[in-house]
């Protein structure tokens, strides 16, 4: 995983100037949503991983907070392509964002012109594989009586900085927030965790509030392929005290595995993670068969040249 102290510190290797004024809404209020997508180098070239799952929850996003104006997913497709080829490096991560521009006042998101841009960060991220050390925060996640949490808004992500930078302070690398009415485990703070009992797999169900993640929604599917039993249901802390292992899944870290939940150790090499993350990284590089649909090559020239204001 990208450790906090290093995701402090993960700068775009250029710096680029974007005038967006600094009045825009959506840097005034957080009225932005995004997508991180990998795209990875394969045998036969560079492969964005799960494109169009990424773009169908970023339009589900805007939908969810009240966005109304949207871009097609055809259109969408051809920018984030176009964004992969023109970073010109064999691996990178996108971030496509769909945000408020204009300086202006007001949080009637119907009132608002939204465009698109998509930031490219041209090295790939490195999962810290030596193991995350993971406290439980006493901040919790948004219900959804509070927040659609379906939805990747980039206001929402301050409560997630909350209580990264609290468990930050306390030597932690995370933290694992839980539901503010069950007290259930629902999820990290960028990412959605996994626990192994008894060669068994289990995370929390989608009910207890996590987001539908689409590298969790991955390793589903290849647990299945690998004969490994696999369920979704409600996760107490207890049952994460007691796992055998532990690991967390997003598109920027991967599969990291846990090695400590706050003073209890954990096999961060244990030999569940170890086959899933083997899978998975054959998967995303093309050396094991994807589903179909998992694997999109850039394409230069598919999108417009700037890659962040554009109108649709
Ligand atoms: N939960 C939260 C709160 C996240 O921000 C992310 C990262 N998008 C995830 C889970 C993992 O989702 P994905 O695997 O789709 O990146």
């Amino acid at each position: 995983m990208i450790t906090s102290k290093q995701s402090a510190y993960t700068h775009h290797p250029e710096s680029r100037e974007r005038s967006v004024p600094f009045g825009g809404n959506s840097m005034q209020h957080g009225t932005a949503v995004f997508e991180g997508i990998r795209c990875y180098a394969g045998p036969e070239g560079p492969r964005l991983f799960r494109l169009d799952d990424h773009l169908v929850r970023l339009l589900g996003s805007a939908e969810l907070i009240g966005i109304s104006n949207l871009p097609d997913l055809n259109w969408l497709r051809q920018q984030v392509r176009a964004a992969a080829a023109r970073a010109g490096a064999p691996g990178c991560y996108v971030r496509p964002v769909l945000y408020a521009p204009d300086p202006v006042l007001g949080l009637d998101l119907r009132m608002l012109r939204y465009r698109f841009g998509a930031e490219v960060w041209p090295a790939g991220l490195v999962a810290q594989q030596d193991g995350a050390a993971l406290t439980v925060s006493p901040w919790r996640r948004p219900p959804a009586e509070c927040f659609p949490v379906g939805a990747k808004a980039t206001g929402a992500y301050v409560m997630s900085a909350v209580a990264r930078t609290h468990a930050a302070r306390a030597g932690f690398d995370d933290a694992i927030q839980l539901d503010t009415h069950t007290g259930r485990v629902v999820e990290a703070t960028v990412s959605n965790v996994f626990l192994v009992k008894d060669g068994r797999l289990l995370t929390p169900w989608l009910q207890d509030g996590p987001l539908a993640g689409i590298t969790r929604d991955t390793v589903l599917t290849l647990a299945g392929d690998l004969g490994i039993k696999a369920v979704e249901g409600p996760v107490e802390v207890a049952d994460l005290r007691e796992a055998d292992e532990m690991f967390l899944t997003g598109t920027a870290m991967e599969l990291t595995p846990v090695r400590s939940l706050d003073d209890r150790p954990c096999d961060p090499a244990g030999p569940v993670f170890r086959a899933l993350h083997q899978r998975f990284r054959d998967v995303v590089t093309g050396r094991a068969q994807a589903r179909p649909g998992w694997l999109t090559a850039p394409q230069a020239g598919a999108g417009s040249t700037s890659d962040w204001l554009e109108e649709f």
